[in-house]
């Protein structure tokens, strides 16, 4: 069995590695060669805690496992990040347990990736303005993938503790971009492209705040209960997401969903854009939504390439088991 531990990942996998294997899987998942399943995640009742396991099987890659693990909000006092996860791949022959990888740094990488895919196929050709909903852990490497996807001139930000908005202030400067801090009427207005990336169990964002001909990346969602955006705004969007059985049970379309006023059969698959088997963006005032949920797969396929790598450069640790 191989470990990778958490801190060989920085040098292993990088964000264009993140965002090709996500590519690919989303497509894989969308013709059907890559399946999802059912996922646990539940609070746990003891330290605020939402503890889970995801898991899936690409055939195609030949990646099976899970990832396992959650939020803890009290982590950060503690020196600690507030996502913790664990990648562990078995053998898709024998089920053999093939290897355990640190699987934090990867969350975030396949997070922003996913972000990062949405822009590519939806987001309008000529957006500019950047506006980040959230200024968590999360929010610097969905801004760093983010601007890779479009030539952005700005970056405009909020979060719920203003005090916390010098993350996304930092990150915008390292990216030589200016940054403002802006109410949300403002960042709905100004905003060619939004990312919500937040633990709100409440809408953030309202319907009559966004303007049309942009495209929000719905990334913090990921949980029975949470909401980020106004549910009237997915029923005027075009709604894409990674996985529409995760959608509409633990991610943003859950609440348009219950509510009647989003048809489970308007949500469509990103990975089907990928492969050009439907239209993304339509027209230039059109709002398109990525509800991203994030799946069982994006961890495998980050995790078996990381894998890879680490036997190749010689960083692996191999256990007997
Ligand atoms: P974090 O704890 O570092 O940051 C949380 C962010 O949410 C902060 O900006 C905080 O101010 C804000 N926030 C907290 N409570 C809020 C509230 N009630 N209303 C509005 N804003 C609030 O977390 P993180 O690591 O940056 O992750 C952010 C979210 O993204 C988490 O909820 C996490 O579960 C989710 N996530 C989703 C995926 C996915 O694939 N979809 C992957 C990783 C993380």
């Amino acid at each position: 069995m191989i470990i990778v531990p958490e801190k060989e990942i920085a040098d292993l996998i990088d964000r264009k590695a993140s965002f090709d294997a996500v590519e690919k899987v989303f497509a894989a998942m969308a013709l059907g060669k890559a399946r999802n399943f059912p996922v646990i995640r539940e609070d746990i009742g003891y330290a605020d805690a939402l503890y889970g396991f995801k898991s899936g099987f690409d055939r195609a890659g030949l990646a099976l496992g899970l990832k396992s693990g959650g939020y803890w909000p009290g982590n950060e006092a503690r020196g600690l990040t507030n996502h913790q996860s664990t990648i562990i791949l078995f053998d898709a022959d024998t089920g053999r347990l093939k290897a355990l990888v640190g699987g934090n740094l990867l969350t975030a990488l396949r997070t922003a990736a996913a972000a990062a895919v949405s822009i590519k196929y939806l987001a309008p050709e000529n957006a500019r303005v950047l506006g980040m909903i959230g200024a968590g852990h999360q929010s610097a490497f969905q801004m760093r993938a983010a601007v890779e996807q479009r030539k952005f001139e700005k970056i405009i930000g909020w979060n719920h503790r203003p005090e916390n908005l010098a993350r996304l202030e930092t990150t915008a400067k390292e990216l030589g971009l200016p940054f403002e801090a802006v109410d949300l009427d403002r960042l709905g207005v100004q905003s060619d492209v939004i990312i919500t990336i937040t633990s709100s169990f409440a809408p953030i964002l309202r319907d009559a705040q966004v303007r049309g001909g942009t495209h929000i990346a719905c990334m913090g969602t990921d949980t029975r209960g949470k909401q980020e955006v106004e549910a009237t705004l997915l029923a005027r969007a075009s709604v894409f997401t990674d996985e529409i059985a995760q959608a509409v049970s633990i991610g943003e379309c859950q609440h348009a969903i219950a509510d009647g006023s989003l048809p489970k059969a308007d949500i469509r698959e990103l990975g089907a854009v990928i492969n050009g088997r439907i239209k993304g963006r339509s027209a230039d005032d059109e709002i398109t939504l990525f509800d991203g949920t994030g799946v069982a797969l994006q961890d495998l396929a980050v995790a078996a390439a990381a894998v890879e790598l680490a036997i190749a450069k010689g960083v692996a640790l191999e256990v007997g088991f």
